[in-house]
């Protein structure tokens, strides 16, 4: 079966990958609660003759396919989980929720989820004529968005029998994904006081919000002391009611950590534990510390990348009706500023290949492809990262969205069904498959992968940062 007869069966079954999509956008579920979408994507997988397990790692909407036999083991990534409170209609260039407070799609995992399943269904089609070639795998991750679930699967082994494994993201542009991601973790700190009367008998009362807030001052002084990479953002989940004339019995706030390295962002959590001791003895209350969840930082494997990136050349990116580049346009004209090269990708550039962005930057849909920088440092986090510590690992963005739509916008949810958006999942489709095709026909290409992979670790094995005990949840399961 040649390469160009498994792409075409992305784009027969094309319809059946965007309807899936669209059905997931219909029907938005965070972190861990993905039961629909989980059950959507089996669904398709169980018909096409994988064999499917339910729950992976203690997680019921963490699931694989497997299809074929032997070596290389190709691992395929698919997330679908949504963001709260980012309802949106579909299609309308303004902003307007489709039920108010409800999640959305934000980060297009919609279109994520089935855009992986279309490259596990062509590689699984080749496969099939080509038996004992090798196995493919499709991974569904749940809860990445405030959930790590790759990490808490990671620590479980479910990607230890991989030989890489492959994903992409969908975005503005079309390129390589060579982002060195930081890792996190996050830590909930509460704080007990004593209740009283805040105006007749302050004296009797520990004020739990006070040590909130003389912990986020500490913080604040630690910033200055820490490296330049590293962030500590915060979000107060429990200020101890709405009663001014109460002095607050019970505090809490939520602390993200993040640095460039696991080791690193163990080190900081642990002054920022300091802090939240210290804040706790000045105001006499009782601080007590629940670790909610941690992922590693990307491991960069440019041999893996570099098939990617042959790939992506080789396919041409899809192309756009009128009416597409119009509704594109209309959805950047909701965005101020304009179009701009991000400094460090300036700097590693040719003078020819910034002029050559220059000209293609206010396309309302972006349909060349990035030039190839390999570890752009970054400054979010991904559970991708986990499983790059685990074996090769890469991951592609295509173009399903307007050039200068923002991440997590209600912009992303209103496009999540569009043609640019279907377009650019079944290119990312191809592209996965091809590569995997690739390796296949040369696994000595892995045998490469490895040694860089080796090289890159330094001969540190892979610790997941949460700890055992340590078991997936969804924080605010209330609020939907
Ligand atoms: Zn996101
Ligand atoms: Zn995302």
């Amino acid at each position: 079966m040649t390469k160009q007869e498994v792409l075409g069966t992305i784009d027969e079954k094309g319809p059946l990958f965007c309807e899936l999509s669209d059905a997931i956008w219909e029907q938005p579920e965070t972190a861990f609660q993905e039961d629909y979408a989980a059950g959507l994507l089996c669904q398709p997988l169980e018909e096409q003759g994988f064999a499917v397990t339910r729950g992976l790692a203690g997680i019921a909407t963490a699931f694989c396919g497997r299809y074929g036999s032997g070596k290389p083991v190709i691992g395929i990534l698919g997330e679908f989980d949504a963001l709260s409170g980012l309802s949106q209609k579909a299609d309308v260039t303004q902003k307007e929720a489709l039920h108010p407070g409800a999640p959305g799609h934000g980060c297009g995992h919609n279109l994520l989820g089935a855009g992986a399943l279309a490259a596990a269904v062509a590689i699984k089609e080749y496969l099939s004529h080509h038996p004992g070639e090798g196995t493919v795998i499709y991974f569904g991750c749940p809860g990445e968005e405030g959930g790590s679930g790759k990490a808490f699967m990671a620590r479980d082994g479910v990607f230890d029998e991989l030989d890489c494994a492959l994903t992409w993201h969908p975005g503005i542009n079309n390129g390589i994904m060579s982002c060195e991601m930081l890792a996190n973790c996050q830590v909930l700190y509460r704080f007990d006081g004593i209740s009283s009367h805040a105006g007749s008998a302050p004296h009797m009362g520990r004020s739990a919000l006070d040590a909130v807030e003389l912990m986020n001052i500490g913080v604040q002084f630690l910033r200055e002391h820490m490296i330049s990479q590293a962030r500590i953002h915060y979000a107060i989940t429990d200020t101890g009611g709405y009663s001014p004339n109460v002095v607050q019995g019970h505090a809490e706030v939520l602390y993200l950590i993040r640095a460039p390295k696991n080791d690193q962002v163990a080190q900081l959590k642990e002054r920022v534990d300091r802090i939240a001791q210290g804040a706790a003895l000045m105001t006499d209350t009782k601080m007590t510390s629940d670790f909610i969840k941690a992922c590693s930082n990307t491991v960069i494997n440019e041999t893996l990348e570099r098939v990617l990136l042959e790939q992506l050349e080789a396919l041409p990116t899809p192309n756009h009706t009128p009416e597409e580049v119009a509704l594109a346009a209309g959805y950047n004209a909701t965005v101020p500023g304009e179009a701009q090269l991000d400094d460090d990708r300036r700097r590693r550039m040719t003078r020819e290949q910034v002029a050559q962005f220059q000209k293609q930057k206010d396309d309302p849909i972006y349909t060349f492809k990035d030039v190839y920088l390999p570890r752009e440092p970054q400054s979010g986090s991904t559970d991708v990262g986990d499983v790059s510590w685990v074996c090769p690992t890469a991951q592609i963005k295509t173009a399903t969205w307007a050039s200068r739509t923002p991440g997590h916008s209600w912009q992303v949810v209103a496009q999540g069904k569009s043609e640019t958006a279907h377009k650019g999942m079944l290119y990312a489709g191809k592209v996965l498959a091809a590569t995997a095709l690739e390796l296949f026909a040369h696994p000595e290409i892995l045998d490469k992968a490895w040694e860089e992979h080796r090289a890159n670790l330094e001969g540190q094995p892979y610790v997941c940062p949460i700890p055992q005990g340590v078991v997936p949840r969804q924080l605010n399961p209330g609020k939907k």
